[in-house]
């Protein structure tokens, strides 16, 4: 199959809305479509058509049992997949919505269980991207979407990494340049008594509790507790993985540095090509290997955004070893950590 890449600039333009009108209709007619969103770019599929569902798992090689989570443009569309809206899900939809925001809802039955990984529950997301709504619209107004990445890879955040990745195997992938957040969505689950955090995301326990109240964690999220399973099935997965091996160093920034030098020049020793992950603020205190900054410690937000470009980058320089400095920032901090620590198959030197 050949893939087509649009590139939209504009929407308001006649050109520009005719690529996501043919997009629309690709969804439409059950095959996929690559898009942005404010998180990562999203694999999209009709998500009330289950032979479209299909071919997002073929495509991503995706295991089955992890579910989609289902973007619509609007509240009403809401009603027509759920069959019941809890109130505080209401509250948390008009403060965060659209955005980074998942939710879990008991599904009605117009959605199929080839959407839901053979669950009776089903995520939900307005995003705030203007041609992934645009495209919910055009595509019938319910598309799954998960990120548009071969399965256990990183999110991708241009298109150029969904090409890497989707090339031949879908028609069409919108490019939209950059996403802006670089991690994917907050998913919060509604379906019990208290609502709880299953995947940490640009939204905070903080900033959701400032809205609705008490709200849990996960606790099968915490790393150090192997035999406690996570409640979403796809957290369970290997996941961002580059190829090369990557170990995170944590500790007091000067300790942090001393030891990846340490460990670069060892592993240089024996023949290894290295890649260090640092900041702008460390990146000069590298002696060896190659070096790259994530963003900056003082705006954690940009750490968030090049965190899977970076580790699509040293795949590319065909690195044998990453050595990472951990970024337990004060506000998505955990979020970003939840994704290093997959990536690392959780990997960490303490110093
Ligand atoms: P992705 O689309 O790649 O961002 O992954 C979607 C995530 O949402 C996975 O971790 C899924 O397990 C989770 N998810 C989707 N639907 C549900 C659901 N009904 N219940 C719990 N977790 C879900
Ligand atoms: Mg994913």
């Amino acid at each position: 199959m050949k893939t087509v890449i649009e590139k939209i600039t504009d929407l308001l333009t006649e050109e520009d809305r005719k690529k996501i009108q043919e997009a629309g209709r690709i969804l439409k007619e059950g095959g996929l479509v690559a898009f942005p969103t404010e998180t990562v770019y999203g694999l999209g599929a009709d998500a009330l058509n289950p032979e479209a569902s299909k071919k997002i798992y073929a495509a991503k090689g995706r295991p089955s049992d992890n579910p989609l989570i289902v973007h619509i443009s609007n509240m009403e569309a809401l009603e027509g997949i759920t069959s019941e809206i809890p109130e505080k899900a209401k509250q948390m939809a008009e403060q965060f919505w659209p955005g980074p925001l998942t939710m879990i809802f008991s599904k009605s039955s117009q959605v199929p269980l080839e959407t839901t990984g053979g669950l009776e529950t089903v995520a939900v997301r307005m995003p705030n991207h203007p041609i992934a709504l645009a495209l919910i619209d055009a595509g019938g107004g319910y598309i799954a979407a998960p990120s548009a990445n071969t399965s256990g890879k990183p999110s991708p955040t241009l298109a150029e990494h969904v090409a890497l990745d989707m090339d031949g195997r879908i028609p069409m992938i919108l490019d939209g340049g950059a996403v802006g957040i670089g991690i994917e969505s907050t998913i919060v689950d509604f379906s019990g008594e208290v609502p709880m955090i299953l995947r940490p995301g640009y939204i905070t326990p903080e900033m959701i509790r400032q809205v609705i109240g008490e709200v849990r964690v996960d606790p099968g999220l915490a790393a150090d507790n192997p035999s406690v399973h996570p409640k979403a099935p796809g957290m369970k997965y290997k996941h961002y993985a580059p190829k090369a091996d990557l170990i995170l160093v944590n500790g007091a920034q000067e300790k942090v540095v001393k030891r990846i030098n340490e460990l670069v020049r060892e592993a240089e020793k024996s023949g290894k090509r290295t890649g260090v992950i640092g900041t702008d603020e460390t990146c000069g205190l590298y002696q060896a290997g190659v070096v790259k900054s994530i963003g900056s410690r003082k705006d954690e937000d940009t750490i968030a955004r090049h965190l899977y470009g970076i580790l699509r980058e040293f795949d590319e320089l065909n690195v044998d070893m990453i050595y990472s400095e951990s970024f337990s920032t004060p506000r998505i901090g955990q979020a970003i950590m939840n994704r290093m620590l997959k990536a690392a198959g959780h990997q960490v030197i303490e110093v």
